[in-house]
């Protein structure tokens, strides 16, 4: 059933079963609220309850009342919810969707930076895992960074992790000089700046709009830089027609839900792809949330003194930017 070293449950499902009903009538069944983050595959967020940004996708784990909540997303959004609502059963398609930039800040390490700079306080990016959380003072997301870093007094020493590049964004608008942890996102760091360039000239009436993942290089060039709802949202009240989008490919789904009639182009990486996916939140398909809705496996299970531990900046970054 679920196979420790693929992360997921290998069961092959009937050729008959509509999938679509299936996972429809056992959420009902079994109690589920099933979040989909907006990078998750096209039919993925088409049968969820909620799709969001990490940050509404957190309130919405805090205030779930169903039984299970069904992650569809990656494994730090899983623990996230778990940490916020633990008394529920939280499941994930695949242990193995990961994070880039979660793994680029290995724990060990973040305890001896942070040991060398007692008078720092931690801000950490919401992409870590749950033991860089529990040494954090607060997280962030990418829609309440800029609020989060400006709520602590302006001479207080702070150290920003994991993101290099959100944290020199964040430096930038706020004047800050936050000491800045050097990890980064595989998928955002990918953009081709020559690329987009060239698209730009083609597209003499497109606007850029980015994540603040990508590189300072790009981020220099864009109209706009958001989280993936401050992008949908963009997109939606602009006057224009024509965005290249530089973020994972999974966005262009809901942005085409509200805004049918604009013209969306995926800025291209720095490979022969035509955008940009990210491996890891692509590694949950229909098929394994099916299975994972059926034998309630693969499971995110904490160590207690996590939960207690990491609840705590999670909770005061809800506070802060009125997410509660
Ligand atoms: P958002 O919080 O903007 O949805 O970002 C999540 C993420 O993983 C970006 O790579
Ligand atoms: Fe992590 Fe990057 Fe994938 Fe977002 S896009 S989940 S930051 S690897």
């Amino acid at each position: 059933m679920y196979n420790i070293e693929l992360g997921y449950v290998d069961v092959a499902i009937p050729e008959e079963i509509d999938i679509f009903e299936k996972i429809i009538e056992l959420k009902e069944k079994k109690n589920v609220l099933l979040l989909a983050h907006y990078y998750q595959n096209a039919e993925i967020q088409d049968i969820a309850d909620f799709v969001g940004d990490s940050l509404a996708l957190a309130q919405r784990a805090l205030h779930a009342d169903k039984e299970i909540i069904l992650f569809c997303g990656v494994h730090f959004m899983a623990e996230t919810a778990k940490i916020l609502n633990p008394q529920k059963k939280v499941l994930l398609p695949d242990m193995k969707a990961g994070c880039s930039l979660s793994d680029s800040c290995p724990p060990s390490e973040f305890r001896i930076f942070k040991e060398n700079h007692p008078d720092h306080k931690v801000i950490s990016y919401i992409n870590c895992s749950a033991e860089i959380k529990t040494l954090s003072d607060v997280i962030c997301t990418s829609s309440n960074a800029k609020k989060i870093v400006d709520s602590f007094p302006e001479d207080q020493p702070l150290i920003f992790a994991p993101d290099v590049n959100l944290g020199k964004y964040i430096n930038k608008i706020t004047g800050r000089n936050m000491l800045l942890w050097k990890g980064s996102c595989m998928v955002h760091e990918l953009f081709s700046l020559k690329k987009i360039t060239e698209l730009r000239i083609r597209h003499p009436n497109a606007l850029l709009i980015a994540h603040p993942e990508c590189e300072a290089s790009l981020l220099d060039t864009a109209d706009y830089i958001g989280s993936t709802s401050g992008m949908i949202e963009y997109v939606k009240k602009s006057e224009k027609n024509e965005f290249i989008v530089a973020t994972e490919a999974g966005i262009l789904h809901p942005m085409l839900l509200v805004c049918p009639e604009k013209t969306l182009i995926p800025a291209p990486p720095n490979n022969h792809c035509a955008c940009n996916d990210c491996g890891y939140m692509k590694l949950n398909t229909l098929e394994k949330t099916y299975n994972t809705l059926m034998y309630e496996l693969p499971e995110i299970i904490l160590p207690q003194e996590w939960i207690v531990q990491a609840r705590k900046p999670i909770m005061r970054m809800l506070e802060i930017s009125g997410n509660l």
